[in-house]
């Protein structure tokens, strides 16, 4: 099976420093997942292992996929390449004015379609909830999620009612700004990700 964190290092996916997230919190590592997915024949390699684990499942007559859907923006690319994998329709919700997230541009749902949610990085669940709410409205049901990189916290709970297939899991390791061992030990500033200086 394709080595990930090789394929994420290879891609400068996974990137290793002194990081000040938007959340404010520091970490020792950065995941951005557009990088990899910058690359479609190692995006497919690494997407594979989760098209494969679902291809099981549909084949023991364990689940059943009617379509993919992935909120945007990190989960539009992810969900077409599953699609393409698994041979099914990929779609995208995204937020509207008001910041809701909604299914847009004609994409539609039957009752009972039953739908895998895909995104980039699973952090705390939120984009997938949201999504997950908008295909309960509309009457679809919520068979799996899949991501790249599961990055919840080593001791986090399930965080939803259905399966979660992940490439990767990689707990993120985070601090607090005041309680940051990298900035105790005095070396580097924390630096924002996707500034010019991580990238250099
Ligand atoms: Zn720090």
């Amino acid at each position: 099976m394709v080595d990930v964190v090789s394929v994420l290092s290879e891609c400068r996916a996974l990137l290793t420093g002194h990081f000040l997230l938007s959340s404010g919190k520091h970490s020792s590592q950065y995941f951005q997942c557009a990088r990899l997915l910058q690359y479609p024949d190692r995006a497919a390699e690494v997407i594979k292992i989760v098209a494969d684990r679902l291809k099981n499942e549909v084949a023991a007559g364990r689940l059943a996929i009617d379509s993919v859907i992935g909120p945007a923006m990190g989960g539009i690319v992810v969900a077409y390449e599953l699609g393409r994998q698994i041979g099914k329709p990929a779609f995208f919700t995204e937020r509207n004015d008001e910041g809701t997230m909604t299914l847009r541009r004609g994409f539609e749902i039957a009752p009972g379609d039953r739908i895998v949610i895909a995104e980039d990085v699973v952090t705390t669940g939120k984009s997938t909830l949201e999504t997950a709410e908008q295909i309960k409205a509309l009457g679809g049901v919520v068979v799996a999620s899949i991501c790249v990189v599961d990055r919840r916290p080593a001791d986090a709970a399930e965080p939803f009612p259905w399966p979660l297939y992940a490439a990767l899991r990689q707990p993120a390791v985070l601090w607090d700004a005041a309680d940051c061992a990298l900035c105790k030990e005095g070396k580097t500033p924390a630096v924002k990700p996707g500034s010019r200086k991580v990238f250099a």
